[in-house]
């Protein structure tokens, strides 16, 4: 079977984007199950926001040439407006209302005198010392969102305060991408699940609560995790079945190395396809793409850092145009290494790091310990990847990095 083999970092993420060219089908939600999810069209206003005139305090809606002309006798004080009223119905301009917080202004009034601004006589008449123009205090109409504006655009993530938004504009559904539906099939005969006794030979599956947990940080439906062993028979068992199934991603672990028992890149060709196997990065080299029935399929390498590394480098990259979002990039910042860093290959590497931001906004980061790619520890103490391109070679201690903090793979962060 032929298909790429070792492709850089910039081609295997070329492949997926030319492969992944139609973002999920769309389905209506409510507002209230809408959080996170990323937008199918552009929402435009269908009102003004405010909707007409009102008050931005607590005070006194008047007619400030009325109030003028008042001069030392003041205006007299009559019915309160509260938010919430019509007042529509009141239009005599030769009085004051006493008006709240978002109420509407009376015709004719242009005008509020904040309530500490005010004096009101024993008899009702309202005066002040204020030099009181027209408008103050008054929000406009259409002044923070006029009919027919772009409210938000199709392919933004949708945030708690975009949903307030559009509320607040009356949209009450919205169209948007589905979520991708996924699959996860732990391979390795090696594997026990916490909890039970380790006998000689085996290690604990840690890999599945990883991935699973990404995957929905990532905004995905986990339908199932599949536990199958080193055996043709039982990949091939499982990739039949899925490729009958309504699944929009299918992501393995383990088993596509070069070891006696790395079934997973013969069996994907067989029943799908594959459309890179390995690219030359580090950690993370065997990584293999393709696709299995109607779900685009990843193979992860097994070893926990590069099962993390892929999935954040390049799963959900894939994710990400599955959801429709507009902007697909990683977040790079730069920072000084604390430290010199030696690299001896010409792969792109993903060490893990941590980052500290100083007051004046410089950010220094400083590599993870023992860089092996089974020590979950160097994930556990990071807060970011540092990356190394393929040209660099070693890095001088102070030196410019690349850093992406890893608050990104959070769906709910990375906007
Ligand atoms: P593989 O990619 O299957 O060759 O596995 C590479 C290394 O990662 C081996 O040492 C495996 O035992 C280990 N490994 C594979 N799957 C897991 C897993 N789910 N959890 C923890 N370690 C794993
Ligand atoms: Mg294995």
């Amino acid at each position: 079977m032929s298909y790429p083999k070792s492709v850089t970092f910039n081609q295997a993420r070329k492949i997926i984007s030319e492969a992944i060219a139609e973002s999920l089908p769309l389905e209506q939600l409510p507002l209230q199950s809408a959080l996170g999810r990323v937008l199918a069209e552009d929402m435009l206003a269908a009102m003004d926001v405010p909707a007409w005139d009102c008050s931005r305090f607590d005070g006194y809606a008047v007619d400030a040439d009325a109030l003028r002309l008042a001069g030392a006798v003041g205006l007299p004080v009559c019915e309160t407006i509260h938010a919430g009223d019509d007042a529509t119905h009141l239009d005599d301009s030769a009085q004051a209302h006493p008006i709240m917080t978002g109420a509407m202004m009376p015709q004719g009034m242009n005008a509020v005198i904040m309530k500490e601004h005010a004096n009101v006589s024993a008899n009702g008449q309202l005066k002040t010392e204020q030099k009181v123009e027209k408008g103050l205090g008054v929000r406009r109409q259409a002044e923070d969102m006029s009919v027919g504006k772009k409210v938000l655009g199709q392919g933004r993530r949708l945030r708690p305060e975009d949903l307030g938004l559009l509320a607040s504009v009356g949209v009450g559904q919205v169209s948007v991408h589905k979520k991708p539906q996924v699959v996860i099939l732990v391979t390795g005969d090696e594997l026990i699940q916490p909890g039970k006794p380790c006998q000689p030979g085996q290690i604990y599956d840690a890999n599945s609560f990883i991935v699973k947990d990404l995957l929905k940080q990532m905004g995905c439906d986990v339908l199932g995790i599949k536990f199958i062993k080193d055996c043709p028979d039982e990949v091939s068992k499982a990739m039949t079945t899925l490729k009958n199934k309504q699944v929009d991603l299918v992501i393995s672990i383990g088993g596509v190395s070069m070891g006696d028992k790395d079934f997973i890149p013969q069996c994907l060709a067989e029943h799908g396809q594959v459309m890179f196997h390995k690219t030359s990065i580090k950690p993370g080299y065997p990584l293999l793409f393709g696709q299995l029935g109607q779900a685009w399929y990843f193979g992860l390498p097994g070893n926990p850092v590069s099962t993390f590394t892929t999935i954040c480098q390049f799963v959900w990259y894939a994710i990400r145009k599955m959801q429709g979002v507009k902007d697909i990039h990683n977040l790079n910042w730069r920072g000084k290494i604390t430290h010199d860093v030696n690299k001896s290959h010409y792969r792109r590497e993903f060490m893990r790091g941590y980052y500290v931001q100083s007051f004046d906004g410089s950010i220094e980061v400083t590599v993870c310990g023992s860089q092996q790619s089974s020590r979950i520890q160097s994930l556990v103490e990071a807060n970011c990847f540092v990356v190394i391109d393929e040209s660099q070679q070693d890095i001088k201690s102070g030196e410019l990095v690349r850093i992406q903090p890893f608050h990104q793979f959070n769906h709910l962060a990375s906007i």
